[in-house]
C-alpha cells in the first residue's frame, strides 16, 4: 500500500530540517520521502490541509490498567499512596480487569497522538493482547518484586515465571510491534539477592530493563541509610545496566549516579504530572540533557496522573525546567517534543522512530491548527509544545497504518471499553465505600 499525505506543516524532529512545508509518501510501513516527490505514486491520497504533522508521542513510562484507578486516591505521597491505597485494590484485579483497563490506556493514548508506550505491570500478557490489537507498539514488562532473600526459591517465583511466559509468548508479536522488556520495580520492594538474579535472567535473554529509580528522596534516603548506596548505585552492584535501560524518574540523581546514567547509556523517562502530584519533586532533566543523557518523557499510569495526556507532559517539561532554573533557555519547545517522540523511541529501542524522515517507520500523527488556541501560530514547534491540546490530534498512523481517522479510533470497540470501566469502577466504588 502507498499512501500520499500532502500539503502538510511537517515537524520531522530531524536536527538538519526539523520544519518543512510539504507531503510524505509511506510505503506500506516506511516512510519513502518527505517534501516532494514528482514519481511517487500513490494508491490513496490524504489532503493535511496545511495542519501539522510529526512523529508519534511515545509514552515511555506507563501503567496502563491504573486507568481504572483514575481519581482514586490523590494528595497522597507515594508511599502512603501505593502502599495503602492502591495495592490493596491492585491485589484484587483479574486478568479480565487488566485486559479492559490496557484497552481504555490504549483508547486514551491513541486519542491524543501516543503510537508506543513502555508498560510496567503485572498479569500483563493481557496488556500485550490489548496492545496487539490496538494497532499501537508496545515495551512490555512485569514488575517483579520480592522481599525473600532465600535464593533457592527464585527459581520457583511466580513472578518470575510469569515474567518469562510473557517473554517466551508475546516478544516480537504484532508483526514485531511488540517487545517483552524485563523489569525490577525499584530497589524498595526488591531484595539485593533477587535483584542479582533478575539481572542475571535479564542478561541471558538479552531483553531491555524497565525500573523505577530515585524517585523520592525518602527511597534514597533509605536505599542509602541501608545499603550504604544510591538505587543507582545498588542496581549496578547487582550486575545492571547491561541491556538496554530505560529508568523512570530519577528525581535524585547524585553525581556519581549521573556517571553510571552515561557510562551505561541509560535513558530517563521524566514524569513531571506524577511526580507533581505526588509531590516526589522536579527532575532536573535540564542537566542531564546537557550532561547527554536520553531523556525521554512518559505520563505514569492513570492513577498518578490522573490521565495518559502527553501534550501536557510536554507542556511541563520545558516550563518546570525554565521556572526553577529561572532561565527561559532551559528545556526548549524541540527539545521537549524530542523527549516526546525520537529519544522516546531511543528509550525504548524502536529503532528509524520518533522521526519523519526517508527509511523511517511510519508513525506519525496528524494535529489539526484550525482551533481558536492554534491561530494564528508562527512557529509549528512552539505550537506543538505550548498551545496544542491532545484533542487536537486528528490522525495517527502506525507502521503505515491508521489506528485514528477524523478523530475516530478504528481498531477499538471504544464503547465496550467504555461499560467495563464504568462497571469496574462502580465495583471499586461499592467494595472501598468511597
Ligand atoms: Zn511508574
Amino acid at each position: 500500500m502507498t499512501t500520499l499525505i500532502k500539503n502538510a506543516v511537517i515537524i520531522t524532529m530531524d536536527d538538519e530540517k526539523p520544519v518543512i512545508k510539504g507531503d510524505i509518501g509511506i510505503t506500506d510501513d516506511i516512510i519513502a520521502f518527505v517534501g516532494k516527490s514528482k514519481d511517487f505514486t500513490p494508491e490513496r491520497t490524504i489532503n493535511a490541509n496545511g495542519n501539522i504533522v510529526m512523529p508519534g508521542l511515545v509514552n515511555s513510562h506507563t501503567h496502563s490498567p491504573m486507568t481504572l484507578l483514575r481519581c482514586y486516591a490523590d494528595d497522597l505521597n507515594l508511599q502512603d499512596w501505593l502502599f495503602n491505597k492502591i495495592m490493596p485494590v491492585e491485589d484484587t484485579f483479574t486478568q479480565e480487569d487488566i485486559y479492559w483497563g490496557s484497552l481504555l490506556g490504549c483508547w486514551e493514548m491513541i486519542s491524543g497522538g501516543i503510537t508506543a508506550f513502555a508498560d510496567m505491570y503485572f498479569l500483563n500478557k493481557k496488556t500485550a493482547q490489548a496492545a496487539v490489537e490496538s494497532g499501537m507498539r508496545a515495551n512490555i514488562c512485569r514488575a517483579l518484586q520480592c522481599f525473600d532473600e532465600t535464593t533457592a526459591n527464585f527459581e520457583k517465583d511466580e513472578r518470575m515465571r510469569e515474567a518469562l511466559e510473557l517473554y517466551n509468548m508475546y516478544n516480537g508479536a504484532g508483526e514485531g510491534r511488540i517487545t517483552v522488556e524485563m523489569s525490577a520495580h525499584a530497589v524498595y520492594t526488591n531484595t539485593p539477592e533477587y535483584l542479582m538474579f533478575v539481572a542475571q535472567t535479564t542478561d541471558r535473554l538479552g531483553a531491555g530493563m524497565h525500573v523505577h529509580i530515585s524517585e523520592t528522596r525518602r527511597e534514597n534516603e533509605e536505599c542509602i541509610k541501608k545499603y550504604g548506596m544510591t538505587p543507582t548505585a545498588l542496581f549496578k552492584s547487582c550486575g545492571f545496566f547491561n541491556t538496554r535501560t530505560n529508568a523512570a524518574h530519577c528525581v535524585y540523581l547524585s553525581d556519581e549516579d549521573i556517571n553510571i546514567f552515561k557510562e551505561y547509556k541509560i535513558s530517563i523517562a521524566n514524569n513531571p504530572t506524577s511526580n507533581l502530584k505526588l509531590a516526589s519533586g522536579i527532575a532536573p532533566t535540564g542537566r542531564y540533557i546537557r550532561e547527554g543523557i536520553n531523556v525521554a518523557l512518559g505520563t505514569d499510569g492513570a492513577a498518578s496522573n490522573n490521565n495518559l495526556n502527553m501534550f501536557e507532559e510536554i507542556h511541563l517539561a520545558a516550563l518546570l525546567q525554565k521556572g526553577v532554573n529561572e532561565n527561559p533557555e532551559e528545556v526548549t519547545a524541540y527539545e521537549a517534543l524530542k523527549m516526546a517522540s525520537t529519544n522516546g523511541a531511543k528509550a525504548l529501542g524502536i529503532e528509524k522512530c520518533g522521526i519523519l524522515k526517508k527509511g523511517c517507520r511510519a508513525d506519525l500523527i496528524i494535529i489539526d491548527t484550525d482551533k481558536p488556541h492554534l491561530t494564528p501560530y508562527y512557529n509549528p514547534v512552539s505550537a506543538v509544545a505550548y498551545s496544542a491540546q491532545a484533542a487536537d490530534v486528528d490522525s495517527v498512523m502506525v507502521a503505515g497504518k491508521f489506528l485514528m481517522e477524523k478523530r475516530e479510533v478504528k481498531t477499538l470497540d471504544t464503547e465496550k471499553i467504555k461499560h467495563y470501566a464504568k462497571k469496574k469502577g462502580g465495583a471499586i466504588n461499592a467494595a472501598c465505600g468511597c
